[in-house]
């Protein structure tokens, strides 16, 4: 009947039996008119919570071997294709999530990625972040905006966006996986990997750029673009030790807290344009307060285990310049 790939059933439980087995099949019985003893495998696909009323609903979205088991899971691989001698080479400036994952396309495509990172490894940076917080003293090439990881290293790990230019979200996901993020990730509406965990994975992606042959260099601010003879072409960039390194393609990937890179590309003579800016607002509020409101819990009363840390969006006008909403997370 499910054709051998399995059908896709949404039904809705309430908290205390949405991790049950027996009741799953139960609703994915009744939904499709069946006995449940027909339902040989379940397998669960998207996970949200509905709590806008007092009464918690789980909405499940479950892939379903009614007859016969489904077919076995594909599970995210960490094996990118070695580079061959001779392969072009790609100078990716940065590592933070757009460096890393333009390091892990180049090896798909053939390319041997080289990252130049100003900053530290994630293990060494980490170090680097108490100055700031007991003395106020930030370390130029080593803080909470740089170094491997980028940006969001150090403060959250939050994976889900209301952008409406979307990528392919399931497949960053599934890379995250590999590299050891939780499985849940692939199944939870709002993915959360989080700041104790997000170092790890970091370090488990650089390790499979290092192992397919690609390299990574810490400590290597890139301060010059080098050009061809005409000057029409960027062959490689010069870095702040005096160190230069040749490539066949230079990708910058290095956010937007680098204001010197901006001045350089304009020292440089390369066009650029302005675009509108963002401001980021941190507003803290007591897990138990958020999770009391966001839950319909009495002040004390402890958070089912069933239900994850609450997040919740503030939404404000700005200058009539319309809605804006910022969303809040545990830890965020
Ligand atoms: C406090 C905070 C919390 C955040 N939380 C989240 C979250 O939960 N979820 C989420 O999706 N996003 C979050 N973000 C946003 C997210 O971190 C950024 O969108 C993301 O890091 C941008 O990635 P990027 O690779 O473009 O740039 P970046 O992460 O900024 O990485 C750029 C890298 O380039 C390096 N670099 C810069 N200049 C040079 C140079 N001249 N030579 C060599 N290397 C250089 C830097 O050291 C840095 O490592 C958060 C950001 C901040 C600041």
């Amino acid at each position: 009947m499910s054709g051998g790939e399995g059908i896709t059933v949404d039904v809705i439980l309430p908290m205390e039996k949405a991790g049950s087995e027996r009741a799953r099949r139960a609703a994915v019985a009744r939904k499709l008119g069946i006995s449940p003893s027909r339902i040989r495998d379940l397998r669960l696909v998207k996970e949200s919570i509905d709590s806008r009323q007092k009464k918690i609903l789980f909405q499940l979205r479950l892939l379903v071997g009614v007859d016969e088991q489904l077919p076995p899971e594909r599970l995210p691989s960490r094996d990118y294709p070695p580079v061959r001698p001779g392969s072009p080479v790609a100078l990716i400036i940065g590592f933070g999530p757009a460096g890393m994952f333009a390091a892990l396309r180049c090896l798909e495509l053939g390319i041997k990625p080289v990252v130049l990172e100003r900053g530290k490894d994630v293990s060494s940076r980490r170090f680097d972040l108490a100055p700031i917080l007991r003395r106020g003293t930030v370390m130029e090439d080593s803080n909470y905006c740089f170094g491997e990881g980028g940006a969001g290293t150090f403060s959250d790990g939050k994976l889900f966006t209301r952008a409406t230019k979307r990528g392919p979200v399931r497949e960053v996901y599934e890379i995250f996986v590999a590299h050891g993020a939780p499985r849940e990730i692939l199944t939870d509406a709002h993915p959360h990997i989080g700041s104790n965990l997000l170092p790890n994975v970091v370090k488990a992606i650089r390790e499979s750029i290092l192992r397919a042959g690609g390299e990574v260099h810490f400590n290597t601010r890139v301060e010059h673009l080098l050009r061809s003879a005409d000057g029409r072409r960027i062959r490689g960039v010069a870095c702040a030790d005096g160190r230069e390194f040749a490539a066949d393609s230079v990708l910058l990937a290095t956010g937007h807290s680098a204001r010197d890179v901006y001045r350089m590309m304009l020292a440089e003579g390369l066009a650029l344009e302005q675009k509108s800016f963002a401001v980021g607002v941190r507003i803290e509020h007591p897990q138990a307060f958020v999770d009391a409101r966001q839950y319909h819990l009495n002040p004390e009363q402890k958070r089912p285990e069933q239900l994850p840390a609450a997040r919740y969006s503030v939404t404000t006008t700005i200058q009539d310049r319309g809605v804006h909403s910022f969303c809040m997370c545990p830890g965020g």
